[in-house]
């Protein structure tokens, strides 16, 4: 199966999530031998929402960021990206970040950010021009001419989100995009993540494993069961926007988290 665009589809403007998945299964085949990744996940994303999608490792995570970023196909289900207000090119309008930045080491920063729009063929004056705005964004002005070995792994770390969203996608998709970084650049990152995403307005779904960084950061937060994938659990984060570092100190917060706890049985 795969993912659709639903941009034809009779569906009001403005309830037709942004992403609606249903019953989704993902087997992975290698070697004769079947393995399930995902046995069902059902669940909706609304335009501009920041999801955090928690579970324990080797549940399907990845797996089903794979299917979303339109590099895998769900086996069994319903995929469907995009709505009547506003069509989706898988391809086209997805933007990735990893654990690595991944930046080529012989280019530039602004090179490396301008990368997505080279490769989808986009007019480079305007993909400079966005990629400079885009450096300025996530705190990155006045490395636009440095090599990658020039920055932190924080200022990597920016620069790939910049470089996620350079083509300007709809959807940005980030698999443990701070797994790699120490305690405190990693809150320092969780702050500008916060601030990107409200001057963005993108839709984000990032897969973490800390359950502070997935209360902290999300707008709505997924479950995941022990593989094979299961969907625990979906919910609103109903913490007040724009949030700092105090919010972790708060009750809220802290019920929030035991959710978490609870739904991984921990
Ligand atoms: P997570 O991101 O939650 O750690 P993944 O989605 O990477 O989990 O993987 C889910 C399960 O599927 C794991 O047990 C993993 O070993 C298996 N898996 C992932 N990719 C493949 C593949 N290409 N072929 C076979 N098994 C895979």
């Amino acid at each position: 199966m795969t993912a659709t665009s639903a941009a034809a589809k009779p569906e009001s403007a403005t309830t037709a999530p942004m992403i609606r998945l249903r019953n989704v299964r993902k087997v992975y085949r290698t070697g004769g031998r079947e393995f399930v990744a995902i046995s069902d996940v059902t669940m909706d994303i609304a335009e501009g929402d920041m999801v955090s999608l928690v579970g324990p490792s080797g549940c399907g995570k990845s797996t089903l960021l794979k299917i979303l970023a339109g590099l895998h196909d769900a086996d069994e289900g319903e995929v469907v990206i995009g709505n009547a207000r506003s069509a989706f090119v898988p391809g086209r309008d997805v933007g990735m970040v990893f654990q690595q930045a991944l930046l080529l080491k012989w280019r530039t920063i602004l090179e490396n950010v301008t990368l997505p729009a080279e490769i989808l063929r986009l007019p480079l004056g305007q993909a400079r021009e966005r990629a400079r705005n885009l450096l300025a964004m996530v705190g990155l002005a006045g490395f636009e001419d440095k090599y990658p070995y020039e920055l932190s792994g924080g200022m990597q770390q920016r620069a790939a989100i910049a470089r996620a969203l350079v083509h300007d996608p709809k959807l940005i998709l980030m698999d443990e995009p701070f797994g790699a970084l120490d305690a405190l650049t990693r809150e320092k990152m969780n702050l500008e993540m916060l601030r990107i995403w409200q001057e963005s307005r993108k839709t984000i779904i990032f897969v973490t494993h800390s359950i502070q960084e997935a209360v902290f950061l999300g707008s709505r937060c997924a479950v995941l069961t022990a593989g094979p994938a299961r969907m625990a659990d979906s919910f609103d984060i109903d913490l007040p926007l724009p949030r700092n570092l105090n919010v972790k100190t708060t009750e809220a917060f802290g019920r929030y988290t035991q959710r978490i706890y609870d739904l991984l049985g921990m």
